[in-house]
């Protein structure tokens, strides 16, 4: 009998972080070996809890949530989107221009389904978060990768994005605060963007889902204030800042010149409408999330768990005789390098599936986030503080193996 053979539309398509070594280690687990898992952004694995005041206003709505809502998303919690968006100087942003999704990775794949055609490009980090690469190949795009370099702070060069632009280039795509490098962009590289976006009449897309997971002095800027009359679609959502990636909720807002994004906002309504609505039972919990203070202020400030976390990670590096770190200053991550001069040979797949079986340590390596070759891998700054001290043991360990070898 012949197989069942799945489209050649994913054969470029990857996703690592839920891959190969996850299962490995999944098996590894099965057979009753404990693994230290750095690889996905899952806050509640780790012990930490979503606010009680969003679970509660889950709870109260379980009765009257019970039947399709707007395809668009509760309008409680378009309004309370809208508002924030405004009061981050957002223009052009109402409730229609708003759309709930479940979670952001639906919203992803939605606003590039809404805008390409076959054979358009579309600027995307490298390294990225690899969904944004996926849903551009699933939805006929190319992508065009600028590079994200440790030796430049993980943050791009105006001049290389530009260099990068075609006649079929649609968007431009940020993350900021980054996943995996933990960037957070600065206002004036901001502005050059939006100046490159604003001469190439090209969509900003910018995936904000991190904005208020920031350490130290790092500042937040919103790219849609940035933006202003220029078509930019911002996206935020409960999985990271409130903890709550279960509930899968995300969304998207729309800002920018309305006579320009007309039809595209109402190609994302189409496509909005064709898969119903969100989740319309979390989507309660978008309303109280976005009416107090960001309870995870209090884990990325001194003394908070994502702040020992990061630190951790900072001092393992500063111990180790083979990493170096750009620290990250936002996102639930680090992205540290395998030193050249330590180490000249090096693999980062291999690295990781060595620490894998040796160490039973699970990371990501920096390949799988389409950056062509790597010298770095991604942990999560998720796990107990004294977890990672011991992650940075088994890593030093497993790289003077390599370096003796
Ligand atoms: N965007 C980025 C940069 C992410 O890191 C993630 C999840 O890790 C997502 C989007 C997906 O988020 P959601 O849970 O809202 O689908």
């Amino acid at each position: 009998m012949a197989p069942i053979k799945p489209s050649t539309h994913l054969a470029n398509v990857r996703y690592d972080i839920r891959g190969a070594l996850t299962r490995r280690a999944r098996d590894l687990e099965a057979e009753g070996r404990p693994i230290i898992k750095l690889n996905i952004g899952n806050p509640a694995r780790y012990g930490f809890d979503t606010p009680a005041h969003l679970r509660e206003a889950i709870a109260a709505h379980l009765g009257d949530s019970e039947g399709y809502g707007h395809e668009q998303g509760l309008e409680e919690a378009r309004a309370a989107i809208a508002e924030q968006q405004r009061a981050r100087g957002a223009r052009g942003v109402e409730v229609e221009r708003i759309f709930i999704g479940n979670g952001v990775s639906e919203l992803i794949d939605i606003s590039l389904r809404a805008l390409l055609q076959t054979g358009d490009e579309v600027l995307l980090p490298s390294p990225d978060y690899p969904l944004w690469s996926a849903a551009t190949i699933l939805n006929g795009g190319t992508p065009r990768y600028y590079r994200c370099l440790p030796e430049n702070g993980h943050l791009p060069d105006p001049a290389e994005i530009e260099a990068l632009v075609t006649p079929r280039t649609r968007a431009l795509v940020l993350i900021n605060p980054n996943n995996p490098t933990g960037a957070v962009y600065p206002r004036e590289l901001l502005e050059q963007l939006v100046a490159i976006a604003a001469r190439h009449r090209l969509l900003l897309l910018c995936d904000e889902i991190y904005d208020e997971i920031l350490y130290d002095d790092a500042v937040f800027q919103p790219l849609a204030e940035v933006a202003g009359e220029v078509p930019c679609v911002s996206f935020g959502g409960l999985s990271k800042v409130h903890r709550a990636c279960g509930y899968r909720i995300g969304w998207m807002s729309l800002s920018g010149d309305p006579a320009r994004t007309a039809e595209y906002r109402d190609a994302l309504q189409l496509l909005a409408a064709l898969r119903l609505c969100a989740n319309a039972t979390a989507q309660w919990a978008v309303l109280p999330a976005l009416q107090s203070a960001p309870t995870i202020h209090a884990l990325t400030a001194p003394g908070g768990r994502l702040h020992e976390a990061r630190r951790a990670v900072i001092e393992g590096v500063a111990a180790s005789d083979y990493l170096q770190l750009v620290a990250p200053e936002g996102a639930l991550y680090a992205f540290p390098a395998v030193r050249a001069d330590r180490l000249p040979v090096f693999d980062d797949s291999d690295f990781a599936l060595r620490l894998l079986e040796r160490e039973s340590v699970l990371m990501v390596p920096g390949t799988s986030f389409n950056v062509p070759s790597s010298r770095q891998f991604r942990l999560t700054l998720l796990p107990p503080p004294h977890d990672l001290r011991e992650v940075f043991v088994r890593i030093e360990r497993a790289l003077a193996q390599m370096a003796a070898e």
